[in-house]
């Protein structure tokens, strides 16, 4: 066998050498000493996409690589030089352009003297560079899907849970699982361990199923308890939530992953709501009115059991239905706009209106509308509370027509009051005249004439208390009217006290005056306004025991003249104060205040004093203390406080009856009997007539200057007679007198139309008529018309 040699020759190493160089799968390129490129074998020239070696050759290797390979290059090349070899790795692209990367080993030649040359082994690997970089690549996104997935685990609004193993060893939770289950150690623990409330609920039951089956497990609502805090009781917690298994490259499971919401919230907010619901439901169907809601087009969608009773529906009739269909069609047009205005405004209403019942008939009711709002303010639903008012409307009814009734009877009332004051005033004529006629008999004995002055009170005070009924039931019938003058008080003051004496002195009080010298002025009417001061005084007279004091003051005071009427009497208890101004009140019972009153007297002093525009008080000290009687009456206007009087007083005139023919004409014989007995011993010539026509035949033959006419006689009444009278051919018209129970001014003016020159009312005050014929006389006496109308 031939020995194998460990050396070759020169030349066959310079062979090999060549073969090598030019055979190499690397690309091998060879420098000289300068490191300029000398040759390089075919495989580089291939991988570098050099089409000659003359396009490289001679110049500096370093020129064919990137400037970023130059460090590495030349410290590769001086460490080959120093030591023999040296490597470096760089990416340098073909000269096409084409990426890649080297692995080169540069190995130095020997050489003797002069700089080496040296051959440098460029290896490509550009594959494994490559590879390397995609792993990297891929490591990074990894990483970068790694971190968002933690991010996200982190932040879910969701709780969440990674357990690994059978045990379900916590690995990883987020804030909302720590929330969920409390501050408490949990990572790195068994779950069993760590949430040990878990495993008598049968949950960690649960994870096991999951862990072994792979099977997903779901629930809602789920009611778990959790010791949130430690020693605290547990808590329910309604969770919705999933577990699901983990499984590794293999398949196999090697966890679990839990998440879920905590629904605590919105399950107690259900509850809560759902309790309040029944609750709401059970006093709507219990309530004593209708209740209906409806959705805000006007359909019912809820009503209570009352509402089905009052319409006669049934609930599953009425639900659906508009409630338009169920207004009665009156009601229509007020309920349509009524809850438009609701829902454009917001604001609620109530209206009475007509529901329309299931047979057809009406109801009347009150609905009370509001609407209910969602969270953000839109309207959801309309509710009514539907009031039944049928009974109030017929409880309205019956006392509408109580009042009416009321009304009516008050009215007869205070006709018949009227009625009856005229006709008691035809019986006192007549005695009123008699009295007259016993007065002007100056040969009465004493004693005849004590009663006579007797009778004449009597007569005076029923005279009085006629004429107040007549005017109470003048007022109550609106038909008082006042004769408004400017009038100086301290003179109708004066007047009243001249009416009210006789009552005083007989009663022997003492009457104290506090009147100003210069009379107030006021405007008002004369004889009302000493009405009302001597309905005063003589209520002051009557109830106060006899020899008490009165007083009577006038004095002006902010705008208003104040009358004072006080006395020393009987008093009024506080809580009748106010009272005594009624119709018909009279304080108590007993036998010191029957002082034959009506208990109308200071009901007309208080509604004249109003017509005024005035006002009256009472005060008293109580039980035998005394009463005070303030009246309020506004001063003129324009007027200072203090003005002198002006009231007019009958001037006393001499009575000259002359030979004046005076007719005295009235169906009631003696009241026309009395009146000319009367004349006749004033001296006037009289004649009587007891009806129209009579009167008529009497005035032809006995001519007349006077003739008293009653109105009211059957037949031919006063107006007719008068009228006929008038047209009496051959007579001079007579002056004509009415005599008539009734004052008020509409009878004067309608008396005056008929041709009366005078009013009279009866009973007829002697007085008056002795003034009215002196008037007469004196002017036929001057040559005058006999008649001037001034009553
Ligand atoms: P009468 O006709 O009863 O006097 P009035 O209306 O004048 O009616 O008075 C009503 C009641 O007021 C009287 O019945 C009396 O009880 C009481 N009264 C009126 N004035 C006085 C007074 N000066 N002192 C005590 N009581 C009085």
């Amino acid at each position: 066998m031939p020995q194998i040699k460990n050396t070759i020759s020169t030349d066959c190493a310079a062979t090999l050498g060549h073969h090598l160089f030019e055979h190499s799968p690397d690309c091998m390129t060879l420098l000289d000493g300068a490191d300029r490129l000398v040759a390089m074998n075919r495989a580089g020239l291939a991988a570098m996409d050099i089409g000659d070696v003359s396009q490289v050759v001679h110049s500096p290797w370093r020129d064919l690589w990137p400037a970023e390979a130059h460090a590495a290059l030349d410290a590769a090349l001086a460490d080959a030089r120093r030591h023999g070899s040296a490597g470096f790795s760089a990416a340098c692209p073909t000269l096409n352009g084409t990426p890649a990367w080297w692995d080169v080993r540069i190995s130095a030649l020997p050489a003797a003297g002069e700089a080496a040359m040296l051959v440098a082994v460029s290896t490509d690997v550009t594959a494994q560079v490559q590879v390397r970089e995609e792993r990297e690549r891929l490591l990074k996104e990894l990483q970068a899907v790694h971190q968002r997935m933690s991010e996200v685990f982190m932040r879910a609004p969701a709780f969440m849970c990674l357990l690994s193993g059978p045990r379900h060893v916590i690995d990883k939770v987020n804030d909302r699982y720590r929330a969920l289950v409390g501050e408490r150690p949990l990572l790195g623990l068994a779950t069993e361990d760590a949430v040990p409330e878990l495993l008598p609920q049968g949950l960690i039951a649960m994870l096991d199923r999951v862990y072994q089956t792979g099977e997903p497990y779901a629930a809602s609502d789920l009611r778990v308890q959790l010791q949130r805090s430690p020693g605290a009781a547990p808590e329910a917690r309604y969770l919705d939530l999933v577990f699901i298994a983990l499984r590794d490259a293999d398949g196999s499971i090697t966890g679990l992953l839990g998440h879920g919401v905590d629904q605590t919230h919105r399950k107690l907010a259900g509850i809560a709501l759902h309790d309040s619901r029944e609750r709401f439901e059970k006093i709507v169907s219990q309530a004593a009115t209708g209740v209906v809601e409806m959705d805000v087009n006007g359909y019912v969608t809820l009503v209570n059991r009352r509402f089905c009773t009052m319409l006669g529906y049934d609930e599953s009739e009425l639900i659906g239905q508009s409630i338009l269909d169920l207004t009665a069609p009156d009601s229509v047009d007020i309920t349509a706009r009524s809850l438009g205005g609701l829902l454009a405004t917001g604001e609620g209403f109530q209206i009475d209106k007509h529901y329309r019942r299931k047979d057809g008939s009406l109801i009347p009711a009150t609905s009370s509308v509001n609407a209910i709002r969602g969270a953000s303010g839109e309207y959801r639903a309309v509710v009514a509370i539907v009031l039944d008012t049928t009974e109030s409307k017929q409880a309205e009814t019956r006392l509408r027509r109580l009042a009416d009734d009321l009304a009516e009877a008050d009215r007869r009332k205070t006709e018949f009051l009227a009625t009856l004051a005229h006709e008691l005033r035809n019986p006192l004529a007549p005695i009123r005249s008699g009295l007259g006629v016993m007065r002007l008999n100056r040969d009465l004995p004493a004693g005849m004439v004590r009663v006579r002055e007797m009778m004449e009170r009597q007569v005076t005070h029923m005279v009085h208390l006629i004429d107040d009924l007549l005017d109470v039931a003048r007022i109550s019938g609106g038909k008082l009217n006042l004769r408004m003058d400017r009038i100086a008080l301290n003179g109708v003051l004066a007047s009243a006290v001249e009416t009210s004496l006789p009552l005083i002195e007989a009663a022997h009080h003492e009457l104290v005056l506090d009147l100003p010298e210069t009379g107030l002025l006021v405007d008002g009417d004369a004889t009302r306004i000493a009405q009302i001061v001597s309905n005063l005084l003589n209520n002051a007279a009557k109830y106060t025991p006899a020899g008490g004091r009165i007083g009577l003051s006038l004095r002006a005071q902010a705008g208003q003249a104040v009358v004072t009427v006080t006395d020393t009497g009987i008093g009024i208890p506080a809580h009748a104060l106010e009272s005594v101004f009624e119709m018909f009140s009279q304080v108590g019972s007993g036998a010191e205040r029957a002082q034959g009153g009506l208990g109308i007297g200071l009901s007309l002093v208080r509604q004249l004093v109003q017509m005024h525009g005035g006002s009256v008080d009472a005060e008293s000290g109580g039980a035998a203390g005394g009463s005070r009687f303030t009246v309020r009456l506004p001063l003129a206007p324009g007027v200072p406080d203090a003005a002198p009087g002006t009231v007019d007083t009958p001037a006393q005139e001499e009575t000259d009856a002359g030979s004046l023919h005076v007719l005295v004409v009235d169906d009631n014989i003696d009241a026309a009997l009395t009146l000319a007995m009367i004349l006749d011993i004033e001296g006037y010539t009289t004649e009587v007539a007891h009806s129209g026509a009579r009167a008529l035949e009497a005035a032809a033959v006995f001519r007349p200057a006077v003739v008293f006419l009653d109105i009211g006689m059957p037949g031919m009444d006063g107006y007719e007679t008068a009228a006929a009278l008038r047209r009496l051919p051959g007579i001079e018209t007579p002056c004509l007198v009415a005599l008539t129970g009734w004052g008020a001014e509409h009878d004067r003016a309608r008396s005056r139309a008929a041709g009366f020159d005078h009013h009279l009312t009866k009973p007829v005050d002697l007085g008056t008529v002795q003034k009215l014929l002196a008037d007469m006389a004196a002017a036929s006496r001057g040559g005058h018309p006999p008649c001037a109308r001034k009553t």
